[in-house]
């Protein structure tokens, strides 16, 4: 995240006072570097890497966290789960395999509130996650 002002909110997400975030890189606002896109799903490399592949994929609908997830939204993750595994076959990762996992709320480890999944491979990942 670079020198934008920025916003704790009530949900102790980061916000910046132009909006979310990544409805900003939906929105081609913010730049990002996009690795997959259709009607429903963007995917670009997490600005901060924690594995040789970090990958996150959101809706494009804002959805603030798992818990606000409304009827017809499971075949938005479905599709992007589908997404997830092409993107993940295309960087050659099938017998590799990857790790893909969402944070919910803040207690889960969630700092931004539109609902995301981390794609993560390239390096041993461990588990328990800590
Ligand atoms: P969370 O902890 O909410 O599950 O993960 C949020 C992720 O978003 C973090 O891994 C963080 O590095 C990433 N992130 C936050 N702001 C930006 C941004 O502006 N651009 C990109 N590409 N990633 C971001
Ligand atoms: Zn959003």
């Amino acid at each position: 995240m670079s020198n934008r002002l920025l916003l704790v909110t009530s949900l102790g997400g980061v916000m910046s006072l132009q909006g979310c975030i990544f409805c900003r890189i939906v929105n081609r606002e913010i730049p990002a570097s996009v690795v997959y896109e259709d009607d429903h799903i963007l995917a670009f490399k997490d600005a901060n890497p924690v594995a040789p592949v970090h990958i996150l994929f959101i809706p494009k609908k804002h959805i603030a966290t798992l818990f606000e997830l409304q009827e017809g939204d499971e075949q938005i993750l479905g599709r992007l789960q589908k997404a997830a595994v092409q993107v993940a076959r295309d960087l050659g990762l099938e017998g590799r395999g990857f790790r893909l996992v969402a944070n919910c709320q803040e207690g889960g480890g969630q700092v931004v509130f539109h609902v995301h999944y981390h794609l993560l491979a390239g390096r041993k990942l461990n588990w328990p996650p800590g």
